[in-house]
């Protein structure tokens, strides 16, 4: 094994991994150090998104949402189903399947770029020194010309309820409960919350989220994250808001968890309990004393916007560094810092980086609230039509929800652009494109939409900012 690269990565999760993938493509003799042993006991790349996050949880919200169909939501189109049985064991297997495919094809994708994958631990040492100590064997230094840490995030810890992965599970322990919890309670009423609360919720489970503030989903724009808040209540998940948990006791197989709402002091017994109150930046044992590296007052690595910390040639990406903690966006850091290391111009636009919660409906969003908006100063308008006005919605059966535009009214240019509704994680993209594009509102108002389509509430939504919309009645709001 050789001991000198011109990049060395420290973590292969879609930050690490696809930053060492495009090293590679650009001819940079390329390293990639990542630790995981996956529930296979075998070494895994992918990081936290493909072995315990993004793909797990969607492969358990998709089969979670067919079975709810099969139960109930087919009745409405005419099809009766008696007795659908689920069947945990082998859905949970088809999730672990889906892992493992993905991530062994990453293993493939290194092959095919010659991209060494060094399994074990890496510690960044001063001077571009990398320390090594593989799964088996003796640590080793190493040298690279630039150095990327990409180790991405691990759950936050709340002393009032101590993860044991048994009853107390956070997110990873939430993917393989052995049988549905009667009664499930949740932690945090954010994305993950949310994501697995519906996934247990439409398996079977009676699922009471606590949330900490009294707001819910305080980053998403007020309109859609109250239409939201209406349809996941009526799906039947108990949010309560304002809902501050103050101790937790595990009894037997079930937990007592104690809280303070408007109320005053609350109880209530869970057979599961999910603590979901955020993700911190990993940087245990990633950085020796001389490593030179500075954090940030919230412990992210500081960087720069092109992901320059403050010793030249070492970079840091993904849940590592500011900024929303997703895997797309730790992909394009990874992409952009490939190509910064080669000299090339490059930037992410983090105006443009769309947020999804993949419930059902989904809520997605990208650029600015109407909230944010306001409180800026500039002149602005907004479009908000209803899923319920389209016939494409109509026919699948899925009305609830909006799109939503916000606009400069002075230079017409998108804002933001908001979604609860079927497919909003497709539908938002149309908005990272004509945001990208620096798009107006009378540009997408001028474009023609395939019909039927659900993409024609996006048109909708455009042309109601200028009170334009065909299929709803709006009404001039006077100046
Ligand atoms: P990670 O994916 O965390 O990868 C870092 C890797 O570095 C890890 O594998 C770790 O083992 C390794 N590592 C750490 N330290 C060392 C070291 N010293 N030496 C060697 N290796 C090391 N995001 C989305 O965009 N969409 C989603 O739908 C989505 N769903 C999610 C669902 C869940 C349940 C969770 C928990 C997260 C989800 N996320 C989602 C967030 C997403 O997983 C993260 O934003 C993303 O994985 C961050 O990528 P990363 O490369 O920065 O870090
Ligand atoms: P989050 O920040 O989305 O939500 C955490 C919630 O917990 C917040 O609403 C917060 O107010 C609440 N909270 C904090 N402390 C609390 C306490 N003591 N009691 C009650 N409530 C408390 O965090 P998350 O849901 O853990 O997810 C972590 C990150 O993972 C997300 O920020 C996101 O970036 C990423 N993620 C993304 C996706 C996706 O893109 N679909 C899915 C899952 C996770």
């Amino acid at each position: 094994m050789s001991d000198n690269y011109d990049v060395i990565i420290i973590g292969g999760g879609p930050g690490g991994y696809v930053a060492a993938i495009r090293c590679a493509q650009l001819g940079l003799n390329t390293a990639c150090i990542e630790k995981r042993i996956n529930k296979q006991d075998e070494p895994a790349l992918g990081g936290t998104c493909l072995n315990v996050g993004c793909i797990p949880s969607k492969a358990l919200l998709d089969s979670s949402w067919k079975y709810h169909e099969t139960e109930s939501a087919l009745a409405d189109h005419g099809i009766k189903i008696k007795g659908a049985d689920l069947d945990l064991e082998t859905m949970l297997k088809r999730k672990d399947t889906i892992v493992k495919n993905l991530t062994g094809g990453i293993a493939q994708l290194f092959k095919a770029n010659k991209v060494t994958w060094l399994q074990g631990t890496g510690q960044l040492k001063s001077g571009k020194q990398v320390e090594f100590q593989p799964l088996d064997g003796d640590t080793q230094t190493l040298q690279a010309e630039h150095v990327i840490l990409a180790a991405g995030s691990v759950p936050v810890d709340i002393p009032v309820a101590s993860v044991d992965q048994k009853v107390i599970v956070d997110s990873t322990g939430a993917l393989d409960f052995d049988k549905v919890p009667k009664r499930l309670g949740v932690i945090g009423a954010g994305v993950i919350g949310l994501e697995l609360g519906s996934v247990w919720g439409r398996l079977g489970s009676e699922v009471v989220v606590l949330e900490a503030v009294d707001d819910f989903l305080p980053a998403v724009d007020k309109q859609i994250a109250k239409d939201a808040q209406k349809q996941f209540t009526k799906q039947g998940l108990d949010i309560r808001l304002g809902a501050r948990v103050t101790g937790s006791e595990v009894k037997k197989d079930q937990v007592v968890v104690n809280f303070t709402d408007k109320g005053g002091e609350q109880e209530e017994t869970f057979d599961r309990l999910i603590v979901a109150v955020g993700r911190r930046p990993y940087t245990e044992g990633l950085l020796s004393q001389d490593a030179g590296v500075s954090l940030d007052e919230r412990n992210y690595i500081y960087v720069d916007s092109q992901c320059r910390t403050d010793v030249p040639g070492v970079y840091a990406i993904g849940d590592l560094v500011r900024g929303p903690a997703l895997a797309h966006k730790a992909i394009e850091e990874g992409v952009m810092v490939a190509e910064v290391i080669m000299g090339e111009s490059t930037q992410v636009n983090y105006d443009a980086v769309p947020g999804v919660i993949y419930t059902h409906p989904e809520v997605a969003w990208v650029g600015k609230t109407e909230e944010e908006v306001k409180d800026s100063g500039d002149a602005y308008k907004t479009g908000a039509v209803p899923f319920a006005a389209n016939g494409r919605a109509m026919a699948a059966g899925e009305t609830g929800g909006m799109v939503k535009f916000v606009a400069d009214e002075k230079t017409d240019r998108i804002l933001g652009m908001h979604v609860v509704g079927p497919q909003a994680s497709e539908l938002i993209q149309q908005g990272v494109i004509a945001m990208e594009f620096g798009a107006t509102v009378e540009d997408l108002q001028l474009m023609v939409f395939g019909h039927p389509s659900l993409s024609e509430t996006v048109h909708e939504a455009a042309l109601a900012t200028d009170f334009k919309a065909i299929h709803v009645a709006q009404r001039r709001r006077k100046k």
